[in-house]
């Protein structure tokens, strides 16, 4: 245990197991997507990315001298690297995808991830695009169908979407089998690909319960890894499953929810406080 939160937090020897590749079935207790998913509620898309808009690096050697109208219609802005990532990406062994928890690194960086995508507000939006927050987000196609593309805004940010199922069902480990997860995932792949244009990488699964038949259906539905977390920020507070602070390379929860801004004010709190950088999960784990 290392309990005690000295002040060099980067290279602590601890091995905390990163992620979780023993068979470990069921992680239940995981409180996320609880009961406030309940609410649901849309609001006036934000399609105007304007405010994001950066003139994009210039190639060095540009062939024609003309002054070509550079078009850059859906150009995001690629996330900072100002590191060089020092984890790597479990493979997939055995045909299970690979849980991650946190990764273990020694670099001052933290993950946001934002789950579901009930409340859609023009406040969300605003507020990653002021903190420069990328993000990874877990969307649910049931709760985004209204209005997918809300979420382009986020997009066009640098966040990436990624797979958090069609239909949203906490207790799928205990209920379906192989076929029905597959087919609920396989449904938001499609879905992701066709409003966002990128096949997800990564997979939350609703109320954080996972097992090997999970793992085996993210696999074989083209994704790299499970991702929890242990840390989230929830009703305007940070909850830690470890410590009473953020460390580098948590992966931190949230979710779109009507007290989004009180829990990103939090996050942020802690995220500053820690020292951390906020960068992107999939360019650290090369799954972008
Ligand atoms: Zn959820």
């Amino acid at each position: 245990m290392f309990g005690d939160q000295s002040a060099e937090p980067y290279f602590r020897p601890s091995r905390r197991a990163a992620f979780s590749v023993l068979g470990a079935s069921v992680v239940a207790g995981l409180t996320a997507c609880t009961a406030a998913e309940g609410a649901y509620e849309s609001s006036t898309p934000v399609l105007t990315p304007g405010a994001a808009a950066e003139s994009p690096a210039v190639p060095a050697a540009s062939v024609s001298p003309a002054p070509t109208p550079t078009p850059t219609p859906t150009a995001t802005k690629r996330i900072r690297k100002s590191f060089v990532p020092d984890y790597q990406l479990p493979p997939i062994v055995g045909g299970l995808a690979p849980v991650i928890t946190k990764i273990e690194t020694q670099h001052p960086v933290v993950f946001l991830t934002i789950d579901d995508g009930n409340i859609k507000t023009p406040e969300s939006v605003k507020l990653l695009a002021e903190y420069d927050y990328p993000a990874s987000l877990f969307l649910t196609k049931d709760t985004i169908a209204d209005n997918p593309a809300f979420f382009n805004a986020f997009k066009a940010q640098g966040s990436l979407v990624e797979n958090h199922t069609v239909t949203h069902n906490i207790n799928m480990v205990r209920q379906w089998g192989y076929q029905q997860q597959l087919t609920d995932m396989v449904g938001m792949q499609e879905y992701a690909f066709h409003h966002y244009g990128r096949r997800p990488t990564l997979f939350r699964p609703p109320g954080g319960a996972y097992s090997n038949v999970m793992r085996k259906a993210v696999a074989d539905a083209g994704m790299k890894a499970i991702v929890t977390w242990e840390a989230k920020a929830n009703a305007g507070k940070m909850d830690y499953q470890v410590g009473n602070s953020l460390r580098p390379g948590d992966i931190v929860l949230m979710h779109f929810r009507a007290e989004f801004a009180a829990d990103l004010a939090a996050f942020r709190s802690a995220q500053l406080a820690a020292g951390l950088e906020v960068v992107l999960l999939e360019d650290f784990l090369g799954v972008a």
